[in-house]
């Protein structure tokens, strides 16, 4: 069988992504190969294939039990034969797997890094035929990574104990270059084949909001978006606090975070995982090597303390490559706490390092300009057009005549100078806004208080650019600001006005949107059947299939066998197992000739709380409900 053949019989899919060939046709090809993929690009399958077109067995560490068991799962009910060994199995299923293992019985095992010390472990591996070794997740080999586990250590020695030494591969969607560097020395990758693809997520909705009151502001998104969501706070006491008062409004939160018990912990993932929470209220501690698909959004209660954390856990929306939104609360108070954070350490380089993040953090809060861009710049991409879809985007970004603000703070700046004073932006800003505890007798001062302080920044900006200021660093009004002052020269700004206007971007993910109509109540359908079958089956709805194999059903219609297996996402296992019961359902449904009977929903809007489905039926009666 060939690469494709496998993607198209086992996956479902037609195309391979960005990289993914590449990938697959090195490590077939006995070569080492390292992958640097964004979250959701679909690096599971870049060594899940291969192992179908090796003839030995695949071995893939991975660093969380939850992980294993839902690739695991998946790949199960996909038709690939795989098992997982970690301490998540009892004695006797443990036992079980070994023999099965012994008996050529699957192709591809997931192990956790501690298990690879075991005697036991290594006596095992050296009976088989080993093709090849995954290691996933693999920053966490790297000191310098955020995710650092001593067990990744164990990896090397493993593998050096092998009298065959098996091809090797390493994934992450951590790119610093010191990262990667350790990852190739550590691993001692062979002349590895090396793809870094874009760190673009297209289908991610980019937004920084300043909220007055955050919660006020949580559940009032909440109200209009149904789907399942990551609420991140920075402290355990504010997940306790959220999730509280999340569930005393009658929302399904769970809470998680790394003060919890095990129990209450991993019962929180789980019901997150199944759907029987929709949110899930946590501290960074929760995420890692969470492949759930179907998140629709990942809120920032607080701002994170660098750029990297905060794409990487944003970044857990939308795997599945439908809309995702990823929104960040940010507030002056959230930057005091994370330096607070930072100067808790012994070390005085950490802590300059860790500002010198927390300021490139601040910056992506306070641009005017497109968020995925400064993104992208950071991740050292150029691009130079704006994306259309982040907030900043899609903010009200007319012309509007904003001469008024721009004479008060040029009558600030002015009145400063007079003073004899040059400030900063940052000080000349807390005095115009009332936060200093000087020249409060400045007739100028507080005279800004309540505006965002990112207009305040913006349009000091474009007075700069202007000319109507200098600024060296420190901020003086130049001789020409007397334009402006006696009214006689207007000042406008391409950008939002202090309020954002929340309904320019709805409708302009509506015009997105607008390509793909899809009929809600078949839509609805499908879901309550694949949770019927997931139900069944115990396992997560989005193992079964993802959203956006229902959304192609939805679009195909199909209703013979060969036009089910057509729909992406759909493979021969998936088609044998659950291809009847799909089938009978689509049957039912008129053939969409003359279009829709049903009215017609924009996909994104059946994410975003218009259509309610699951809900209502969401688990009363499991038995692993609370
Ligand atoms: P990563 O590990 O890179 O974060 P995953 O391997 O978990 O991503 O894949 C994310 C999603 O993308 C999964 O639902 C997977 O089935 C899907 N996917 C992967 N490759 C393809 C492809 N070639 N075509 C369509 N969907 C794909
Ligand atoms: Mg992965
Ligand atoms: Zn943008």
């Amino acid at each position: 069988m060939t690469a494709r053949e496998i993607l198209k019989q086992y996956f479902g899919y037609d195309e391979f992504r960005e990289g993914q060939a590449a990938l697959i046709d090195a490590l077939s090809h006995a070569r080492d190969a390292l992958g640097v993929m964004p979250t959701g690009a679909g690096k599971s399958l870049c060594y899940q294939v291969p192992a179908m077109l090796l003839p030995g067995i695949t071995v893939v560490v991975s660093p969380l039990i939850s992980l294993m068991r839902d690739q695991v799962q998946a790949l199960v009910k996909s038709g690939v034969p795989a098992a997982f060994l970690n301490s998540s199995l009892t004695e006797t299923q443990w036992q079980k797997v070994m023999s099965n293992i012994r008996a050529g019985q699957y192709k591809i095992i997931y192990i956790a890094p501690e298990r690879l010390r075991a005697p036991s472990m290594l006596e095992l591996a050296q009976s088989l035929s080993i093709s090849l070794i995954a290691v996933d997740e693999a920053h966490c080999i790297s000191q310098w990574g955020q995710d650092f586990r001593p067990s990744y250590l164990d990896i090397p020695r493993f593998v050096a104990q092998l009298a065959v030494r098996p091809v090797l591969a390493a994934f992450t969607a951590t790119a610093t270059p010191r990262v990667r560097e350790d990852i190739f020395a550590t691993l001692e990758l062979q002349n590895p084949l090396t793809v870094v693809t874009g760190f673009d997520r297209p289908n991610l909705y980019f937004e920084v909001k300043q909220p007055k009151d955050k919660y006020a502001a949580l559940t009032e998104y909440l109200k209009e978006n149904a789907g399942n969501g990551i609420v991140y706070c920075s402290t355990r006491k504010e997940v306790e606090g959220v999730a509280a008062r999340l569930r005393a409004d009658g929302y399904a939160a769970a809470r998680y975070h790394a003060g919890l018990p095990d129990k209450e912990r991993s019962q929180s993932q789980d019901d997150f995982l199944y759907d029987r929470a929709k949110i899930i209220v946590a501290t960074n501690a929760f995420g890692m090597g969470i492949d759930k698909s179907n998140v629709r959004f990942v809120i920032h209660y607080n701002m994170p303390q660098n750029v990297e954390s905060y794409y990487q856990e944003a970044g857990r929306a939308g795997r599945d490559g439908l809309p995702g939104d990823c929104i960040l609360y940010y507030t002056r108070k959230d930057v005091n706490t994370a330096l607070f954070l930072i100067n808790q350490s012994e070390n005085p380089d950490e802590i300059v390092r860790n500002k010198q993040l927390l300021n490139q953090m601040e910056r992506y809060c306070e641009t005017a300009g497109c968020l995925r861009r400064f993104m992208l710049h950071y991740f050292g991409e150029k691009t130079a057009e704006d994306c259309g879809n982040c907030g900043n985007c899609v903010g009200n970004f007319d012309e509007t005549d904003v001469t008024v603000d721009a004479q008060k703070i040029l009558s600030h700046i002015l009145r400063l100078n007079k003073a004899g004073k040059r400030f900063m932006f940052t000080h000349t800003a807390d005095i115009i806004q009332g936060k200093s505890e000087d020249f409060t007798d400045l007739s100028t001062f507080g005279i800004m208080k309540g505006v965002p302080r990112r207009y305040v920044r913006q349009l000091t900006n474009r007075l700069t650019a202007l000319g109507y200021i200098y600024d060296d660093g420190y901020l003086s009004a130049a001789p020409k600001a007397s334009e402006v002052l006696r009214g006689g020269v207007h000042v406008t700004m391409r950008g939002r006005a202090p309020e954002s206007s929340e309904k320019t971007r709805k409708e302009k993910h509506r015009a997105e949107a607008q390509k793909h109509t899809i009929p809600e109540e078949l839509f609805a359908k499908l879901k309550v059947l694949r949770l019927e079958i997931a139900r069944e089956e115990k396992v997560p709805a989005f193992v079964i299939f993802s959203d956006a194999a229902l959304v192609d059903m939805c679009a195909k219609r199909p209703r013979t066998e060969g036009e089910f297996l057509d729909v992406s996402g759909v493979g021969q296992v998936k088609l044998e197992r659950y291809g009847e019961r799909f089938l009978a359902l689509l049957r039912q449904e008129e053939p969409s000739s003359g279009q829709q009977e049903n009215p017609p929903v924009l996909t994104a809007d059946l994410f975003r709380g218009q259509v309610k489905t699951e809900d209502s039926l969401i688990d009363h009666n499991s038995p692993n409900a609370r």
